[in-house]
C-alpha cells in the first residue's frame, strides 16, 4: 500500500487522474477556500482577467493539485504543471512562462523548494508579466526583457513556513487547506466507488473513512486496495465485514494514523514521559525536521486529540495511551 501516491503503477495513476474532480461542484468540504475561489474566479472571468495569484497550503493530500486543476478548468484557461525541486535552471522558467496563453495557470508544487535563482526571475513575471533573461554569454551577454501574457501562478507547499517573505506577498489570494472528517471522506469514497463501478454500503465508506487520516488521496487509496479484497476474497461488493477484513489485513491503524504519527506518540510516551517536550527535541528524538513534524504530522494529532500543545512543549494526552494499549503510569494522571 502506497497511501502516500508515490510510486503507483501507471494504471493507479489513471484511477488517480479518473477519480479526481474537475469542477467546484465535485470537490468535496473546504467550503470556506471554495465560496471564495469560487467569487474571485467569477470576477475574473467577467473582467477577462487573469485570477490573482494563489498560494494552498496544508497538509499532504488534501487536494492542492486537484484544486490548481480546477482552477484552470473554471477559468477556461490551460494548465502547465511542474514543481519546486524540478525546476532548476532560469531558461526552462522562461520557456514555461513564454508558452502560456493569456490566463493560463502554471501550477508549481513544492514551491518552497524552489532556488533563490529561479524565485528572482519569477518575482517580475508575477509582478509585471515580464521577465528578463539573458542571451549570449561573456562579452557579448546582455538580458532581453520579453513579455509575458497574463497569467495565474498556483503555488502548493505542505510548509508554507518556509516559504520566503517576498514570495508570500506576491499571493493575492492564499488558502490552507484542512483535514477532512469522516462524513465527508465517506462521500468522497462513495463518489470514488461509483466512478470505480464497484458496489459500497455506506457503513463500509465510513468504516474507510474514518481510517484514512482526515485525507482523500489516503481515503482512494485504501478504497483501491478493499476492492480488491472485495472482487478476491468476497462478492465483489464491498460491504462492511470486507471492509474491515482488508483493513486488517493492510495493517491500517485503527484511526488511521501513520508510521510516523505513532512513532511520535511512542516517542512522548516512552522517551519523555508523556511530555512536554519541545519540538527541536522531539524532532531529533523521531529522525524527522522540526517543520515537517509541525506541517505534517502534528496538525492531524492536534485534531484528533492524541497531542496538545502547552507553552513548555507537546505533551500526548490520555487518548494516546488508549490508541497506543499503553497505560499511563500514576505520575502522569490528571
Ligand atoms: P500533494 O500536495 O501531496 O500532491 P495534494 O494536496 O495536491 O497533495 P491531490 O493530489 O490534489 O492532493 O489529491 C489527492 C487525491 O485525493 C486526488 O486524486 C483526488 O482525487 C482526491 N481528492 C482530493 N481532494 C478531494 C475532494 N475534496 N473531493 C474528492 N476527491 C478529492
Amino acid at each position: 500500500l502506497d497511501p502516500t501516491g508515490e510510486g503507483f503503477s501507471p494504471a493507479e495513476h489513471d484511477i488517480e487522474k479518473a477519480l479526481r474532480p474537475l469542477s467546484f461542484n465535485d470537490f468535496a468540504g473546504q467550503e470556506k477556500v471554495l465560496e471564495n475561489l469560487a467569487i474571485f474566479v467569477q470576477a475574473a472571468n467577467l473582467r477577462d482577467e487573469a485570477l490573482d495569484h494563489t498560494l494552498f497550503h496544508g497538509p499532504p493530500g488534501l487536494g492542492k493539485t486537484t484544486l490548481a486543476h480546477i482552477l484552470a478548468n473554471e477559468l477556461g484557461a490551460g494548465i502547465k504543471i511542474t514543481s519546486g525541486p524540478v525546476l532548476d535552471k532560469p531558461g526552462d522558467l522562461a520557456g514555461l512562462l513564454t508558452n502560456l496563453e493569456p490566463r493560463d495557470v502554471l501550477f508549481i508544487d513544492e514551491i518552497h523548494r524552489l532556488s533563490p535563482v529561479i524565485e528572482e526571475y519569477l518575482y517580475s513575471a508575477m509582478e509585471d508579466f515580464k521577465i528578463d533573461i539573458m542571451i549570449e554569454s561573456g562579452p557579448n551577454a546582455r538580458s532581453v526583457q520579453i513579455e509575458l501574457n497574463p497569467f495565474t501562478l498556483v503555488g502548493a507547499t505542505t510548509r508554507s513556513g518556509l516559504l520566503t517573505a517576498p514570495m508570500r506577498a506576491r499571493f493575492g489570494i492564499s488558502s490552507r487547506l484542512q483535514y477532512y472528517n469522516t462524513e465527508l471522506l465517506a462521500t468522497i469514497i462513495e463518489r470514488s466507488a461509483s466512478i470505480l463501478r464497484v458496489p459500497i454500503k455506506t457503513q463500509a465508506a465510513i468504516e474507510i473513512a474514518s481510517r484514512s487520516r482526515g485525507t482523500p488521496r489516503i481515503a482512494n487509496a485504501l478504497l483501491r486496495r478493499v476492492r480488491d479484497f472485495a472482487q478476491i476474497k468476497g462478492t465483489g461488493q464491498i460491504d462492511l465485514a470486507i471492509a474491515k477484513y482488508g483493513l486488517k489485513a493492510l495493517n491500517v491503524d485503527a484511526n488511521g494514523l501513520d508510521e510516523m504519527d505513532n512513532k511520535i506518540l511512542t516517542t512522548i510516551i516512552h522517551k519523555f514521559k508523556g511530555g512536554p517536550v519541545g519540538i527541536t527535541t522531539l524532532a531529533t528524538a523521531v529522525s524527522e525536521s522540526a517543520e515537517t513534524i509541525e506541517e505534517v504530522y502534528e496538525p492531524f494529532l492536534i485534531q484528533q486529540g492524541f497531542i496538545v500543545r502547552t507553552p513548555r512543549g507537546r505533551e500526548v494526552t490520555e487518548a494516546a495511551y488508549r490508541h497506543l494499549g499503553i497505560s499511563r503510569p500514576n505520575s502522569q494522571a490528571g
